[in-house]
């Protein structure tokens, strides 16, 4: 018989596939009746996570034989980890296997917004070549100084590539690491001794507006903000002020508050790049996360260790 589990959103095609064929599997989200569902799966001992919807206690309450969370993706700001913790549930996540993807995706964000390669093809595309010239002059990479705001396992991926760029590399986490990277012991210094800021931090209360006023003002006009981590870690009204004042240089963003909402404001700025959040999507590294998700559940109902739960 196949274990059961509950699938909270619509996630990754081949790995709902895969939850639906090797459990037997309650899928919350096509549900007409959420709390008839819930009820219905009171018995299950397994969740697979997508997306940005909360699991919080009342989600957990409505479950209470459930012993693994799995989701899908690095990022659990989404899941109430003391809720879990105080009923013994296990969280799993997807770390690593997107490490490479996410640090690509945040050189590109460095060189687009630094060198303006969108800006200058919409340029071309625009027609604007023969009749206006040559497209203005950037900003060079080579030279400039990456502080990473949370150097884990993706900022590290992030500080490999940017240093065969030619960038230096400082940062700041809470704790210092064993590295060769430069340290500064807060977000205002990072800010002050980099030319760009890049945002690699976990999501969560913990790393709220981590990035505000203070940090953009020790940034300055000739600096640059990357953001990779998540949309709450900036205070965006505060950041997009910033841009269109020209309080600082420029952005480059994957991540947003509100997403997929985004303030329309920031879609006519010349000095931002945006990315719809798609640091990690590739085909490849999707399908990694999935199986690390599915890897998770099957070992738990075998009665094995994780691979790779959370520690909070
Ligand atoms: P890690 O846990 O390996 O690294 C996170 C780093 O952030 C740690 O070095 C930690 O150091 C530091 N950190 C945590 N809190 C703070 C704080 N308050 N101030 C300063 N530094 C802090 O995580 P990953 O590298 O695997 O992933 C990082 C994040 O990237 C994810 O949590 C996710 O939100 C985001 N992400 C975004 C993706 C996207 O699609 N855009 C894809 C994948 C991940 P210390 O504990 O010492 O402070």
């Amino acid at each position: 018989m196949k274990n059961e589990i509950i699938i909270t959103a619509q996630g990754h095609k081949g790995t709902l596939e895969r939850l639906q064929n090797e459990f037997s599997a309650v899928k919350l989200w096509e549900a007409a009746d959420r709390d008839a569902a819930l009820k219905a799966a009171a018995h299950m001992r397994g969740l697979a996570h997508f997306g940005h919807s909360k699991v919080d206690g009342k989600l957990m309450d409505a479950l209470p034989k459930l012993e693994i969370i799995s989701n899908f993706g690095v990022g659990v700001d989404q899941i109430d980890l003391d809720a879990a913790k105080k009923r013994k549930i296990i969280v799993t996540n997807t770390p690593d296997v997107l490490n490479d993807c996410v640090a690509d995706t945040a050189i590109a964000l460095v060189l687009n917004t630094l060198r303006k390669f969108p800006q200058s093809e919409s340029y071309l595309r625009s027609g604007f070549w023969p009749t206006r010239g040559p497209y203005p002059l950037a900003t060079s990479v080579g030279g400039k100084t990456l502080g990473i705001l949370g150097l884990g396992r993706i900022g590290e991926a992030i500080a490999k590539r940017a240093q065969a760029f030619g960038m230096k590399i400082r940062y700041h986490n809470r704790n210092k690491k064993n590295v060769s990277y430069a340290y500064d012991a807060d977000p205002v210094a990072l800010a002050k001794n980099s030319d760009v800021l890049l945002i690699v931090t976990p999501g969560g209360a913990g790393t709220a507006k981590l990035v505000n006023a203070k940090v953009l003002d020790a940034l300055g006009p000739q600096g640059y903000v990357v953001n990779v981590a998540r949309g709450s870690v900036v205070d965006e009204l505060v950041l997009l002020r910033y841009l269109q004042e020209k309080k600082i240089a420029g952005a480059g963003l994957d991540v947003f508050e509100h997403e997929p909402k985004v303030p329309a404001e920031f879609y006519t700025l010349d000095n931002a790049v945006l990315f719809p959040h798609v640091a990690s999507a590739t085909a490849e590294t999707r399908k990694a996360m999935g199986d690390l998700q599915v890897e998770n559940l099957h070992l738990h109902f075998a009665g094995k260790s994780v691979k790779t739960p959370i520690s909070s």
